[in-house]
């Protein structure tokens, strides 16, 4: 993701701002123009050039973004996919949803800087990508997962303790909310992009036969655990599972780069190594968008970007925030990821451009 900054006193914000600590200004985010607006006080809610709160915003203090003046919904691009939330009668669930909807606007962002479409109302699409925030009542069992276009998020998820007894329970060197969101996107990429597409073949050899028993794959992987040389060829444990979650846990970990080191392009990042072979940061080219970048680049700088992260953390005495290596058929299954999200962004620009009405 790139930087923001008030657009009223150019200090910087972040993408979560709800005001200005420096002029004070409230602030929204406006996803058509990629930028950080600050609202006049005198406008009263109204944003600059007719630009209007989400509802959301407005009534829950749940969502921080604005909707363009030609735009003629309530709810804002991303609060427009979520279907179903909690019951706001527990000040708990309000919590939740609001945790929710954070993780899933950076997803948002990142999906429309890479150019992925989310379908809203796309003929034969049904509603394209929708979002289901459940909170456990007690009777159904509420299972997070992607099911023909829904994804639907246990929301006790976005509970930091219950979270991280989970996360320590699977043995998992990561848990987050902004990874459950991403990896179940990538479970709908796959039925977008790959599922009735000429990469299928591609996809079976490099992740295996999406055909095996799904039910059983992950049976058998609870039941056993990973394999143990899973490390050589899955960037989780999980991933081994089934070539569906291997694809899913690699599509998020491409999110998880692509975001991240964007953020640090645009920052303007470097890395002094003391030796020549050793990589350094080179950003200063992906700074025309890491979104729409050479893998190659995006993967040599990431190494340094892991390197200076994790250092970082650990001078707070915070545990690495990317406990991951990257194996080479690891590498090999983000360059598949890189290479579809490429191939589907060309294709539906073009079809994008051939659905405009023409000028006469
Ligand atoms: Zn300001
Ligand atoms: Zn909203
Ligand atoms: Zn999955």
């Amino acid at each position: 993701m790139q930087i923001f900054h008030c657009n009223h006193c150019q200090h910087l914000v972040f993408f979560e701002s709800v005001k200005c600590l420096f002029c004070q200004r409230s602030l929204a985010y406006l996803p058509d123009a990629d930028t950080m607006i600050a609202l006049d006080p005198d406008l009263q809610g109204e944003a600059p050039g007719g630009a209007r709160l989400c509802r959301n915003y407005v009534e829950h203090s749940i969502c921080n973004w604005a909707i363009a003046a030609d735009d003629p919904h309530d709810l804002c691009v991303s609060c427009r996919t979520t279907h179903v939330i909690p019951a706001l009668d527990d000040a708990l669930n309000v919590q939740r949803w609001f945790r929710a909807e954070a993780a899933k606007r950076r997803l948002i962002v990142n999906l429309l800087g890479l150019g992925m479409p989310l379908d809203e109302s796309a003929p034969g699409r049904g509603d394209g990508l929708r979002f289901e925030f459940k909170a456990p009542d007690g009777q159904e069992m509420i299972m997070t997962g992607h099911l023909g276009g829904t994804i639907t998020l246990n929301v006790d998820e976005t509970d930091d303790v219950e979270r991280e007894r989970r996360r320590t329970a699977f043995q998992e060197p990561y848990r987050t909310v902004l990874g459950h969101l991403r990896h179940e996107s990538g479970h709908y990429f796959w039925d977008r992009l790959i599922r009735d597409s000429d990469h299928l073949e591609d996809f079976r050899t490099l992740f295996g036969d999406d055909r095996a028993n799904y039910q059983a794959a992950l049976e058998n992987y609870y039941a056993l655990g990973p394999a143990n040389d899973w490390q050589d060829r899955f960037v989780s444990a999980y991933a081994s599972a089934h070539p569906w979650e291997d694809w899913a846990e690699s599509w998020a970990h491409y999110l998880h780069i692509m975001d991240t080191l964007e953020t640090a392009a645009t920052c303007g990042l470097t890395l002094r190594p003391r030796r020549s072979d050793e990589p350094s940061v080179a950003l200063t080219d992906l700074n025309k968008g890491v979104m729409r970048g050479s893998f190659e680049a995006a993967i040599a700088n990431w190494y340094p970007v892991t390197y200076l992260l994790n250092s970082l953390n650990r001078g707070l005495g915070l545990p690495d925030p990317y406990p991951f290596v990257l194996s080479d058929q690891v590498v090999a299954k983000l360059r598949f990821v890189h290479d579809t999200v490429v191939a589907a962004r060309a294709s539906f620009e073009q079809s994008e451009q051939h659905s405009l009405p023409r000028a006469a």
